[in-house]
Parts: C-alpha cells; structure tokens; sequence
C-alpha cells in the first residue's frame, strides 16, 4: 500500500497511460500465473454479485439455467430470476458429483450456470467434471463462480467461457472488487446482444477494455495490489499442492474429534479451500465461542447449515503456522471437554 501510494498511482487518472499500463501488466502476471489461456480478457467489477448481474444482463436474453447445490449458487439463481424471469435451476446432492450423464438443459438455455466452489457448504467441481460438462453442452456459454477457489486451486479456464471471483478469498485482498475472465466466444455473444442498459454492460465493459480502461474510476489501490501480490506469490500450480496437502492433513487430524464430522462426506467432491464441520447447533456454538476467546475467527454456518457448521478458510494468505494453531485448539478443546 505504501509503495502503491508512493508512486503517484493513486493520483493518477485512470484514463491515463500509466492506469493502461497497469491493467496490461496486471493481466499478463495473472495469465502467467494462473494459466489463463490467450484470447481471455479481464474486467473489474465490484463483487462476484456484481458479475451476477453483469451475466444476467448482457449474456442472457432468455434463459440461463443454474445446477447448484448451496446458497451461493442459489443466490445467483434467484438474482438471474429477477432480470431474467424464465431462468431456471436444478439442485443437486451435496455429496454426489454434478450430474453430467443425465442432464437435459431447457430448450433456448443460452447460459449454463455453475459454482464450482461452493463456500456455503464446501463443496468443488472438478475440472474433469467441468470437462464431461463442456463435451456434453459445447452450444451454451458456460460460466462458473470460482470466488472461494480462483487464485487457490488449478483451474482449466479453457473450459468455459465466463470466470469470476472477488478478491477478498483467496486472492487475499481487501474486499471491493472482483476480476471476470471471459473468452473470445462470450466477448461476441455479448456484442452480439448489445445489451446497454447498465453502465456496466459487458459491450461498454468490452469496449474499455480494447484500450485497457474501465467504464467508472475503478479500484486503482485494489488493482495495484492484485498485481503486486500476484506477481510475487508462487504458480498455481505449486499453490493449489500446498493447499491440497494442508487440507488433507486437517481434515485427516480432526477425524476423531467426537462430536464433529465433515459436512462433506464424499472427498472427491469436498473442497480444498473451505473446510465444513458439521455437529449440534450446541457444540458448533460452544466451538465458534471458545475458538473466538482464544483468539481464532471460525466461519460461521451459512445457508441451510447456518446453526449447524463451522467453516475454515484454507485460503493461501493463511499461514501453516496459524492452522496449525488452530487444530490444537481443537484437539485441546475436544480433550478437555467436560
Ligand atoms: C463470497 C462469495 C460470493 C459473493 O461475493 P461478493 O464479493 O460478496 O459479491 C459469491 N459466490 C461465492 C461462491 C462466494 O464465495
């Protein structure tokens, strides 16, 4: 932040060569180092909510069909529902895989709809299922919420045509801003509606971007940082093994706690990044108390496992140190439990 301040950026217009060429750079270190094939551009926006609507609008003139199967992806259902009346959505099992085989889309779906890290319940999509979905439904745009995952896990963008997250996960920034990747394909869908009813519908947000500017003053502080830590944190590819291991190994260390069991019992569809535990709306209250006395923020329950979970971010920006910490105090609380 200091240094952001330091170089005059803050002041500077964001119509000005030197925002230009942020955004340049900030686009290649991400592309670097996140894998993000060529041909994707990047936008600002101001929250994963924000690219809720921005979808809603520019993407869809009918109908976008949402699978789900949480309150993130829900939420995103419903706000679809409100600009888009004939919008649908499926729920699924949140211990099954995304149903692929048997899936039929509404006639006239023009977006597929999928979260693929749903941070209410802690559950992924694997890119072998983004995969199977593609091979089976290449006609329809498909965008995925990756908010609690971009940054974290290895994601195969190529996959679909729409990416977004906001940056307070595990990008580990200060909330305010999100980033939305999209491919060639969504970029002339989007021009092809024309949508331009909202400031930021996607042919201005496009039309900005050709000469690396944005439709309002954006988050400059925010963009700098996305840069600066990006540039510095390792390859996803390194990233996404670390955090792996590290919730492997948590969730391997709690398994006895009694009491206490992963919401998530299926592993080949539990998240690596938001780690649920699920027991009695008593014990989960006692443990967010305690763990707060001793100085640890747990995430609360959300959505339908409101009362009954608690959540750990296994975000990047937490060090090993602080888990650490955290799982003794678990395992101290559980021994010691009257
Ligand atoms: C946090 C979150 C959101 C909402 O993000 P905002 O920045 O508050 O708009 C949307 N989707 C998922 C999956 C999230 O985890």
């Amino acid at each position: 932040m200091s240094q952001a301040y330091k170089s005059g950026l803050l002041s500077a217009n964001h119509r000005s060569p030197d925002f230009e060429q942020l955004y340049v750079e900030v686009l290649a270190v991400l592309k670097k180092r996140l894998n993000v094939p060529e041909g994707y551009s990047l936008f600002f926006t101001s929250s994963a909510t924000e690219c809720w609507e921005v979808i809603a609008q520019s993407l869809v003139q009918q109908r976008s069909h949402h699978i789900y199967n949480g309150a993130f992806g829900q939420k995103w259902f419903t706000y679809t529902q409100r600009l888009r009346p004939q919008a649908t959505g499926q729920l699924y099992d949140v211990q099954a895989p995304l149903p692929v085989d048997g899936l039929e889309l509404p006639a006239g779906t023009e977006v597929l709809c999928v979260t693929q890290n749903e941070t209410s319940n802690g559950t992924q999509v694997s890119n072998a299922t983004l995969a199977a979905l593609r091979a089976k439904h290449p006609e329809v745009l498909l965008a995925v919420d990756a908010t609690s995952s971009m940054a974290g896990v290895k994601l195969r963008f190529d996959l679909a045509d729409v990416w977004y997250a906001s940056v307070q996960k595990c990008f580990g920034l200060p909330a305010g801003m999100a980033v939305m990747l999209c491919s060639e394909r969504a970029i002339e869908r989007a021009e092809q509606i024309g949508a331009n009813s909202h400031y930021n519908s996607l042919p201005f947000m496009v039309q900005n971007m050709r000469k690396y500017q944005t439709t309002h003053t954006p988050n400059v502080l925010n963009i700098y940082l996305l840069y600066r830590t990006q540039k510095e944190a390792r390859r996803i590819r390194a990233v996404d093994a670390s955090l792996k291991r590290r919730a492997a190994a948590f969730m391997a260390a709690c398994q006895h706690l009694p009491g206490l069991q992963p919401l998530v019992k299926n592993e080949a569809v539990r998240s690596d990044t938001v780690l649920v535990f699920e027991g009695t709306p008593e014990l989960v209250a006692q443990v967010i108390q305690q763990a707060a006395q001793a100085g640890l923020v747990l995430g609360k329950g959300y959505g339908a496992h409101k009362t009954t979970t608690f959540r750990v971010a296994n975000f990047p920006a937490v060090t090993d140190a602080e888990m650490n910490r955290l799982l003794q105090f678990l395992q101290q609380y559980f021994n010691t439990k009257p």
